[in-house]
Order: C-alpha cells, then sequence, then structure tokens
C-alpha cells in the first residue's frame, strides 16, 4: 500500500511543477521570462509537516494570511530557508512579533498599519519590502487603499524611512469571472503606470501582487511580478478540511 504521505509529496512536486509551467508560459507569451515572475506558495490550507513537504518539492516562497499561523510555522520550520510572505490583513497589534520572520509584506492596506510596520522595521535595522494593497474592485468587504487614495497615500509613505515600498498588490472581486479578474488586474497595472509619473523618488512601483490558483496566468498577462498560488498546489490532495479562513 502506498504511505500517504510520500504519494502526496509526488502529487504536491508535481502540482509544483506544472504550475511553474503554466507560469512559465503565460509570461512568454506575453513577452517575459518565467523567471520574472514569483511563486509564492501559499499554504494556509494545510500544516506545518506538509508546508515542510512543499518546501522539499522546491517551494522556498511561502505566503500566509493569517499572522498566527505563520508565527507558529516559521518557528517550526526554522532553518530552512523559507522566505515567509505575510498576504493577508495584519493588524497593528500583532506587527512586533511578525516582521522579524517576514521577507515581505503584501497587504500595506493602512496608513496606520504601515507607521506601525515602518517603527518596528527601524528597531530591526531594517527596510522591509512592503506592497500597497489597492481595493480596485471598490469590493466594501475588501482592505486596501481606494485607488484615488493612492497619490496622497505614495506621498506619506515616501516619508517612512524603513518601508522599501516597491510595488501594490490587489485580489480580484470574487464574482465576475475571468473577464472581470482581467478587468481588476489590467485596473491594477494601468494605475501603477498613472502612478509612476509623479512617484516620490524612494517609491518605485516594479511590482504587481496579483493572481490566485483560478487566475494566475491571466494576471501574469496583465503585468503580475508576484503570484500568490494555493489551492492549485494541493489539487488532489486530502487537506483535511482547512479552508484557510
Ligand atoms: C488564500 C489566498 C490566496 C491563494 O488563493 P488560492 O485561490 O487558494 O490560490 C492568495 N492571496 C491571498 C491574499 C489569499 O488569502
Amino acid at each position: 500500500m502506498p504511505d500517504s504521505s510520500s504519494s502526496n509529496n509526488d502529487l504536491m512536486a508535481a502540482n509544483l511543477e506544472a504550475i511553474r509551467q503554466r507560469i512559465d508560459q503565460a509570461a512568454t507569451g506575453s513577452g517575459r521570462r518565467g523567471d520574472q515572475v514569483t511563486l509564492v506558495g501559499v499554504c494556509k490550507y494545510i500544516g506545518t509537516e506538509m508546508t515542510g513537504q512543499l518546501l522539499a518539492a522546491g517551494c522556498h516562497q511561502l505566503g500566509e494570511n493569517r499572522p498566527q499561523q505563520l508565527w507558529e510555522k516559521a518557528g517550526q520550520l526554522e532553518g530552512r530557508g523559507v522566505e515567509w510572505h505575510m498576504i493577508g490583513h495584519l493588524q497593528r497589534n500583532k506587527v512586533r512579533r511578525t516582521l522579524p520572520l517576514i521577507s515581505r509584506l503584501h497587504s500595506g492596506d493602512s496608513l496606520r498599519l504601515l507607521q506601525a510596520v515602518n517603527e518596528q522595521a527601524s528597531r530591526l535595522g531594517h527596510p522591509l519590502p512592503v506592497l500597497l494593497e489597492v481595493n480596485v474592485s471598490g469590493d466594501q468587504a475588501k482592505h486596501g487603499f481606494q485607488p484615488d487614495q493612492m497619490p496622497g497615500v505614495l506621498e506619506q509613505v515616501s516619508t517612512l524611512e524603513f518601508l522599501d515600498v516597491d510595488g501594490l498588490m490587489t485580489m480580484a472581486s470574487l464574482a465576475g469571472g475571468e473577464d472581470q479578474a482581467r478587468r481588476d488586474f489590467s485596473s491594477l497595472r494601468e494605475l501603477r503606470d498613472h502612478l509612476r509619473g509623479a512617484c516620490p523618488e524612494n517609491v518605485r512601483l516594479d511590482h504587481l501582487s496579483m493572481g490566485m490558483s483560478g487566475d494566475f496566468e491571466v494576471a501574469i498577462e496583465e503585468g503580475a511580478t508576484l503570484v500568490r498560488v494555493g489551492s492549485a498546489l494541493f489539487e488532489g490532495i486530502d487537506i483535511q478540511g482547512r479552508t484557510g479562513d
């Protein structure tokens, strides 16, 4: 009888390989190279042991949307070369514990949070790569800045010396399917191009973090440099009902 953990392992490695190929194809199809798009493997659906298997399969950029889960896994997988991405809403009272663990914050979604992150990064003594989350779909339930706030937000974050603000992030509308997702992604790219025209000197907008399992190819076609893919990595694997939120 096959041992389920080793067959899960094989499946996850095969899923990872297939996703990397799809990333490559979408990138080359739109005039870029596959290595210009970074896959962030979202491990919010799985426990630490399977996360370790994902890591062993070669996925070192890992994303969590909940700080507590990130703390737990970062502790248990310490020393194994993970670069952690915080991709979900971060409460200010969790900044102190989260910051030393992460290599990038995708979800810079309020000035109060960004000020707290800046303060903690200054205590740690090095700037943190941060993306500003923009609510391009206008969905009330979503976190993030409104597009028309962004010129002012860029001015304000440019004074926060320990933030390395280098891009934007968005979540596509849940409803509307691929066409709506494409509109949301192209809105983020157009906003970025527009903002670049009058960007404070120490703010770069090189990165666009957009696209998940259902729409990462569309996102790459629209300019994504970071895609956050979870469920497609675990297709065919029993992940025991964890939903991730
Ligand atoms: C869960 C999550 C993802 C990944 O979603 P999948 O559809 O499972 O690929 C990406 N980004 C954020 C912010 C998430 O919370």
